[in-house]
């Protein structure tokens, strides 16, 4: 079975291995293990040593941006966030429920907000503290620019926190350029090819212990994870952490290494994206974003127009020809989304494609435009 979604996603079998014996994880062979996974994330965050540190939090993406904004944002604090998605609107509720105060800043989810309209925002709210954005809004398969909110953030003087769950590993970002941003964080189980179980937030130290105490909550407490560090060694968790899902993390690293990085991996994600985008395009239906605003890690499609199609059917027709592909939408009009991320070459792409080709004509889809 092919997996096409984004997140967890198709891992390499060497991966998986890794996760198929017992660990203890305060053993001595497994800490080193554990406080090298930090360094190498440390390093693909572009983070420097000493100013930065990798916070690992066992769980999903959402424990992830629970921690960072309680760890960030003192209570009742102010956070504008970008509200151009389905993830952006988990954020808003998410940080609202932890006692934050949330500035919304509505857009559409079909291309990035723009630096003027972070600026014009911060602008209008001097009390507004942080600027959450999604780097890549997994709902829609936009991308939105550090560069462009980071510039805007970086003037107005105020701090950038960057869910980056769907993106890291595969989209330039560096730590290193980005002095105004406080913390990126992602999972194990996206495009660093891992299994799910285990996320990480990147932070500046600085900022991290500023905001001390203020997390209200022990096991969402950032700071403490870090202080936990410093007392106990960087190989030594707090509580119990997934240990399969760590060791098979530390292979997925090595073999993100050995194809080279960020760049290999960027480049093979947009030509999967591309190879799906003409793909479906050339089958007769219409992809939801403009072609120059598509990111490269999911491709969503307007479902058919054709009373033939309905989406459970469709994902069911697929999977029966090796496809796996969500059984839901988040964007606002209906759509079907197939991720481009994972262990997925463009050849599996090529295939995929013949698939939903196939699928369609199973179910007797013919008119294909936007329902
Ligand atoms: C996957 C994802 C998350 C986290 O999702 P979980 O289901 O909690 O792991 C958060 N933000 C974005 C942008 C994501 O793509």
């Amino acid at each position: 079975m092919l997996l096409l979604i984004p997140g967890p996603v198709q891992t390499r079998p060497e991966v998986r291995a890794a996760a198929a014996r017992d660990y203890a994880p305060w053993d001595n062979d497994f800490r080193v293990v554990y406080a090298s996974i930090r360094e190498r994330v440390l390093a693909i965050a572009g983070g420097v040593p000493g100013e930065h540190a990798t916070l690992p939090l066992q769980g999903c993406g959402h424990f992830l941006v629970e921690a960072t904004v309680r760890s960030f944002i003192p209570p009742g604090g102010k956070l504008l966030i970008a509200q151009n998605g389905s993830y952006a609107d988990r954020a808003v509720r998410l940080a609202t429920e932890a006692g934050r105060t949330v500035v919304a800043l509505p857009g559409p989810d079909t291309r990035p907000v723009t630096g003027e309209e972070i600026a014009t925002a911060l602008a209008a709210d001097p009390a507004i503290s942080h600027v959450l954005i999604i780097h890549h809004e997994t709902g829609s398969g936009i991308v939105n620019d550090p560069e462009a909110v980071g510039a805007a953030v970086r003037a107005a003087g105020r701090r950038l926190i960057m869910d980056s769950v769907s993106a890291f590993g595969a989209l330039p970002f560096s730590l290193a350029d980005h002095p105004e941003c406080d913390a990126v964080l992602f999972t194990s189980g996206k495009c660093l090819e891992g299994l799910p179980g285990i996320g990480f937030c990147v932070a500046r130290i600085d900022r991290l212990m500023a905001g001390a105490g203020q997390a209200g909550s022990w096991t969402f407490d950032l700071a403490d994870v870090y202080q936990h560090a410093l007392r106990s060694g960087w190989g030594s968790f707090r509580f119990t952490p997934p240990v399969q899902a760590l060791a098979a993390f530390d292979v997925a690293l090595d073999l993100y290494a050995a194809e080279g990085g960020q760049p290999a991996r960027h480049a093979r994600y947009a030509e999967n994206v591309r190879t799906l985008h003409e793909g479906v395009t050339a089958l007769g239906l219409t992809p939801y974003l403009e072609r120059r605003h598509q990111g490269p890690v999911i491709v969503t499609v307007h479902q058919p127009s054709d009373p033939a199609f309905a989406l459970q059917p469709f994902v069911d027709a697929l999977k029966a020809r090796g496809v796996l592909i969500s059984n839901f939408h988040n964007t606002k009009v209906p759509t079907f989304r197939v991720g481009c991320i994972g262990a997925v070459t463009p050849e599996d792409i090529r295939g995929a494609v013949a698939a939903i080709g196939g699928a369609l004509e199973d179910l007797g889809v013919r008119r294909r435009e936007a329902a």
